[in-house]
């Protein structure tokens, strides 16, 4: 099996991953969606549940959830690694937050290429900021 070491994505749109970071982060509160824990959100990373290459599901709010980091100053194992690292801790997980008609719908999206499934970057872009924006002004109101 060849480990790619870097991965090649196809798709660079700085925006709308920071876009999608962001909105996690604040969904989060600063808890893990898998252990529950509250690490902070600057220990809050995107975990995307069919991986990024998937073009077609990278900023899609299905496949993202915000999951811990590895704190190398505890040596505390976070779950975005364990998720993406073992394909039965993913697959549960994933069962414990969708439903198994939510997976199957979200893999048949997955699984097709942008020109099956196209999607308007600007689009989703304008719902991020929107989504975000939502969040920003409960958390003032707190
Ligand atoms: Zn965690």
């Amino acid at each position: 099996m060849i480990k790619k070491k870097k991965r090649n994505e196809g798709v660079r749109d700085g925006t709308l991953d920071d876009l999608v970071r962001k909105y996690i982060r604040l969904i989060s509160d600063g808890y893990c969606r898998r252990c529950g824990e509250h690490v902070g959100v600057e220990w809050i990373e995107v975990a995307h549940m069919y991986r990024r290459s998937r073009k077609t599901v990278r900023w899609d709010l299905r496949n993202v959830y915000p999951l811990c980091k590895d704190n190398p100053s505890t040596g505390r194992k976070g779950c975005h690694g364990i998720v993406d690292n073992d394909q039965l801790e993913l697959t549960s997980f994933m069962y414990e937050v969708m439903t198994p008609k939510e997976i199957s719908e979200l893999q048949e999206v997955a699984t097709m290429t942008l020109k099956e499934y196209p999607i308007d970057r600007e689009k989703i872009k304008a719902e991020l900021k929107e989504k975000t924006k939502e969040l920003e002004c409960v958390e003032d109101i707190r």
